[in-house]
């Protein structure tokens, strides 16, 4: 089960790894908190009449879109988009709005999922969100939460049979060493690298998040698919943009995997890790 905060996250993080075990036969979960209603359209191509009008019907379609090319199963909590704040000082959030209600309802809604689909793992953010939406955020605490109470027989008791998740993992997307390789691939094929504004303006304070990894999953045959639920997603990614900046021959070759950090385990296992699954299967022999 991977719990996001709108569509389109779970086609830019992690998207390669969910495809590969839905194709090993795997039932593979993505849980959707919030309908992405205030996700600015970001595709040029897109920005036309008859789109901002029915976001919310048309941001269901793409999600349902971006599912299928990743071979997954999805789900809505229903919950509404926070937006990203813009401006300083920093307006409120809307009234209503997912990050704005208090942790418990949402905890409460993702536990009855957990609890119907019973996942072994879980993958989520880190407690920074990956990146800075207030959504991210909520969305770290609420599947945190959730991880804690889903086999509590005391917590939530109309939310269904307890079950108890094995694992719980962060998605870590953003690695420079990943950005490096890539920018000097493109200098030696004599192009500009389009990253190279954004390392110059790496914050070496963020630290490297590469020393948070433990698992690196080996999911390079389904990038193209992780590009084909991208692509699906037409308001929110340009297909000219950065997400398809490097050639897919390069990534596959040069950086095959995709990473996670390992926050939390009921199983015995050892770090670091080519699998998400590793040590689950005795364990998970022994719930009811
Ligand atoms: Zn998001």
């Amino acid at each position: 089960m991977a719990v996001h905060a709108h569509p389109d996250d779970e086609s830019s993080k992690g998207a390669a790894t969910s495809a590969k075990y839905a194709a090993e036969g795997n039932e593979v979960l993505i849980v959707t908190l919030t309908g992405g209603e205030r996700g600015d359209i970001l595709n040029p191509a897109m920005d036309r009449p008859g789109i901002k009008e029915r976001i919310h019907e048309v941001r269901k379609e793409e999600m349902a879109a971006a599912a299928a090319a990743l071979g997954v199963q999805q789900t809505w909590l229903g919950y509404v988009d926070s937006g990203l704040p813009e401006g300083d000082p920093r307006p409120p959030l809307p009234e209503g709005s997912f990050a704005t209600l208090p942790l418990e309802g949402p905890t409460e809604a993702l536990v009855k999922v957990v609890r119907e689909f019973r996942p072994h793992v879980m993958i989520t953010y880190d407690e920074h969100g990956g990146y800075p939406h207030p959504d991210h955020i909520r969305c770290h605490e609420v599947s945190v939460a959730a991880y804690e109470a889903a086999g509590d027989p005391g917590a939530f008791p109309d939310a269904g049979e307890p079950w108890t998740i094995s694992k719980l993992y962060y998605t870590h997307g953003f690695i420079r060493d990943r950005m490096v390789l890539f920018s000097d691939e493109f200098e030696r094929h004599g192009q500009e690298s389009p990253f190279k504004e954004w390392l110059s303006r790496w914050d070496s304070n963020r630290g490297d998040l590469m020393a948070r990894v433990t698992t690196q999953v080996e999911c390079g045959k389904y990038f193209p698919q992780r590009d084909d639920a991208l692509r699906a997603h037409a308001t929110q990614i340009d297909p000219n943009g950065i997400f398809f900046a490097v050639p897919l021959e390069w990534q596959q070759r040069l950086w095959p995997t995709e990473e996670f950090e390992l926050a939390q385990t009921r199983v015995t296992t050892s770090i670091p890790e080519n699998d998400l699954f590793a040590g689950v299967d005795a364990a998970s022999e022994a719930q009811p």
